[in-house]
């Protein structure tokens, strides 16, 4: 079959090869991908910054975000059957503790396994085979978005920790600030809004642009940091009770700790790499964040339920804004043509790998 692959390390390895079929053992399924998402970090891993092969193999398969249909399941299968939907999730455990109980995205040990980045193929092939506990089944009826919901999962998590740790208090938020319009970013305004919360959207775009046309069809505001630094923020619209923060900028990420209002609570979901060193106002860490019962946390991944969650919030968001979850796909490519993904065009959101689209 065919396969989009990188030899990890390697700057601009990507390559189409072929590799031997998946023959599914009793216990997993075979899914034929029907399309695929492209994300940062498999530019990221195809610009040699990580990935990691499987142990005994030079090339990793790319690709974390699929939706397939099974196509063959192993004799003790029961859960997925052939013609299913199914986007499968990503991270694989390894022995720890959370592992043990089915948080792998809370993982103690890190010895974790990833679909396309760390030690696993991926999904940007002809076909897969998984165990069925990793796939979640998608209804028909939301199958033209269900690519989109690994990077949902991402968001849900995100949210329902902040919820959830919140419950040290009583606590009822209303602005959030979303920081980023990439497609977490989005997503994640998404939620805020099914929440009815006043929502605000600051990105590098500009005002008018696609991006800020797409956040105020929700009802979100739309912020450019054209116009104004993230510390203007807190003058012009005030501070915030929940704030996402998705751009991996470190200093945006900084800035926004001094946008918290009293209560409040900041999710980093940016990857903040490197060795930049940045001087933050004393004020903001040791007096705001005191003072004001701050809350700065770090999440990644997501837990299987926050992927049904996801297809649940899908389901409410093609109800009150239909149409609007398509948008994000601004680019299809056929397989043979996925170098051109590799590159993040101009209002690019979500570029998909269309892998087999017939089926
Ligand atoms: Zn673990």
């Amino acid at each position: 079959m065919r396969a989009v692959a990188v030899i990890p390390g390697k700057e601009n390895s990507a390559h189409l090869r072929e590799v031997p079929d998946p023959a599914p053992n009793e216990r997993e399924a075979r899914v034929r991908v029907v399309e695929a998402g492209i994300d940062g970090t498999d530019r990221e891993i195809n610009a040699g910054l990580y990935g990691e092969a499987p142990e005994g193999e030079s090339f990793l398969i790319l690709g974390y975000e699929a939706l397939g249909r099974v196509e063959a399941v192993g004799a003790e299968v029961g859960e997925v059957s052939p013609g299913d939907w199914v986007v499968p999730t990503v991270r694989r455990p390894d022995g720890c503790p959370n592992c043990r109980l089915g948080e792998v995205d809370m993982c103690l040990w890190g010895k974790y396994k990833e679909r396309g980045i760390k030690q696993r193929h991926g999904f940007f092939s002809d076909d897969f085979v998984e165990r069925p506990e990793y796939l979640i089944k998608i209804p028909e009826a939301l199958r033209s978005v269900a690519v989109l919901l690994e990077p949902l999962s991402v968001a849900e998590k995100a949210i329902r920790q902040a919820f959830r740790i919140q419950r040290r208090m009583y606590w009822a938020p209303v602005k959030a600030l979303v920081l980023g319009g990439g497609p977490i970013g989005l997503l994640s305004m998404l939620l805020c809004r099914l929440r009815d919360l006043e929502t605000y959207v600051y990105d590098r775009d500009v005002p008018g642009s696609a991006t800020a046309r797409r956040v105020e069809e929700t009802g979100a505001a739309f912020l450019s940091a054209q116009e104004q630094s993230v510390p203007d923020l807190a003058r012009r619209v005030g501070r915030f009770d929940l704030i996402i923060e998705s751009t991996g900028n470190s200093r945006v990420a900084f800035d926004a700790v001094c946008l918290v209002g009293n209560n409040g609570v900041l999710s980093l979901l940016g990857i903040y790499g490197g060795d930049r060193t940045l001087e933050v106002t004393a004020e903001c860490i040791g007096l705001k964040l005191v003072l004001g019962n701050h809350l700065i946390f770090g999440s990644v991944n997501a837990h299987w339920t926050d992927f049904e969650a996801g297809l649940n919030d899908i389901d409410r968001v093609e109800q009150r804004w239909p149409g609007w979850l398509a948008k994000l796909i601004t680019r299809r490519l056929p397989f043979d043509r996925f170098q051109e993904g590799m590159t993040k065009e101009k209002d690019d959101i979500k570029t998909l790998l269309e892998i087999n689209p017939a089926v």
